[in-house]
């Protein structure tokens, strides 16, 4: 029996190396949706070379032209944000959602609750409704796997294991573009250089919130949220190799670590294939060429996302919702030139603040109306905090 898998974000960095997975075992998957949302070419090509049974892009404006690139094919074309969620909502045995963004929740949502596997890479779905989507998963008996390198790492180190038995999870860091940079130069870092991961090759908007942490902030949460522990339990550690991607410490002292190349198709692979271990297309270490392994403690001075990871893990809520817009918000007016490197921590600290007064996030249900609500307050106070401080 060929499993029914669908691909959410199809067309982008992780959506591309999942399709490099599955066109390798054609015999296995049944493609049942893909989406993407402006490269309608590429969405075109992958549809027609898994023979999806549909193609959808989130972009209204562009379904004439999905449509023409189908027609004859019998592959069917949909697009706009209700036809995410029919294709979400088509039975399917395992979906990939990677859709960057809070636009990647609804459509998690409803795969969960069709009892679908969810191989989970949308940081933000986690960060902002991490609640609302483990309860969604447990009440409709299905699966949340992670894709997220360092939490599939977590993941495997815990098979067989008692969480009651885990002290801590040490999420590592590469530390980013500028963890060697004289911390008096980070107030004038431009986009290009904040641009540049020193292992991992990413897009540019997770690369420059790897030089800021607030990726690794974000993969914080996501730990807290995924594998329920308490905020003390999870630290980071920079790692400049990247190599390991996680350990998990037991309380009898022991660490289990995850070692591994760079390459996100391990994360996606182990998902794909989980319950069982199949052989993957990645590199082998030769750990005698690389020699040692090095480790340090943050800068809580060099990475200000860590802290406020920190704070958004100990009040819980809605806070993760308003970190994640405020963070978004901040890094699109990094990206226009409007704002230093420097400034986008501050910023988000400021939004976070003054939510923080004015709603109660700790308390409040989470549904996929109230993270929208207040995402779009977060974005709109940052824009404004920025255009009152500017100068
Ligand atoms: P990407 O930008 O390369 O691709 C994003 C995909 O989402 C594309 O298919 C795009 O068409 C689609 N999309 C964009 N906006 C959309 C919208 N409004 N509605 C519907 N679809 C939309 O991103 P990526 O690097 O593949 O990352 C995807 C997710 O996985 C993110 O949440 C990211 O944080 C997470 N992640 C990525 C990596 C990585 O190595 N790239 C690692 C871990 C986790
Ligand atoms: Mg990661």
């Amino acid at each position: 029996m060929r499993r029914r898998i669908s691909i959410f974000g199809a067309t982008g960095s992780i959506g591309q190396s999942t399709l490099d997975l599955v066109r390798r075992r054609p015999d296995d998957f049944h493609v049942v949706a893909l989406t993407g949302a402006r490269n309608i070419a590429q969405l075109i090509q992958d549809a027609k070379a898994v023979q999806a049974e549909v193609a959808v892009t989130s972009d209204a404006s562009r379904l004439a032209e999905l449509r023409d690139g189908l027609a004859g094919t019998g592959i069917a074309a949909a697009a706009g944000d209700a036809a995410l969620i029919e294709a979400a909502a088509r039975p399917a045995d395992w979906v990939m959602s990677a859709i960057v963004g809070v636009a990647g929740l609804a459509p998690g949502l409803e795969a969960l609750r069709h009892g679908t596997t969810l191989a989970l890479a949308n940081k933000e779905s986690l960060v902002t409704a991490g609640p609302l989507l483990m309860q969604t998963a447990r009440e409709h008996g299905a699966t949340i796997l992670p894709v997220d390198s360092e939490h599939s790492a977590v993941f495997q180190a815990l098979i067989g294991e008692d969480i009651r038995a885990v002290e801590r999870i040490i999420i590592t860091a590469s530390g980013g573009a500028f963890r060697d940079r004289p911390l008096s130069d980070l107030d004038h870092v431009s986009v290009a250089e904040a641009s540049q991961h020193p292992n991992w090759n990413m897009g540019q908007r997770i690369t420059i919130d790897s030089a800021t942490m607030f990726n690794k902030a974000m993969e914080l949460i996501e730990t807290k949220e995924f594998f329920e522990v308490g905020p003390d339990r999870i630290e980071t550690i920079v790692h400049p190799e990247s190599l390991i991607h996680a350990l998990v410490g037991f309380n009898d002292g022991a660490l289990m670590a995850h070692v591994g190349p760079p390459d996100m198709r391990h994360a996606i692979g182990f998902a794909l294939n989980w319950p069982e271990r199949r052989a993957l297309p990645v590199e082998r270490l030769d750990l005698a060429k690389i020699g040692q392994l090095n480790f340090r403690a943050p800068d809580p001075a060099r990475y200000p996302a860590l802290g406020l990871a920190s704070r958004v893990m100990h009040e819980g809520g809605l806070t993760g919702a308003v970190f994640n817009a405020a963070k978004e918000q901040a890094l699109d007016l990094f990206i226009a030139g409007q704002c230093r490197f420097t400034d986008m921590a501050r910023m988000v600290d400021r939004t976070v603040d003054v939510m923080l007064t004015r709603h109660r996030l700790q308390n409040a249900t989470i549904t996929l109306d109230n993270v929208r609500d207040v995402d779009a307050e977060a974005r709109a106070r940052t824009c404004e905090d920025r255009a009152n401080t500017k100068g």
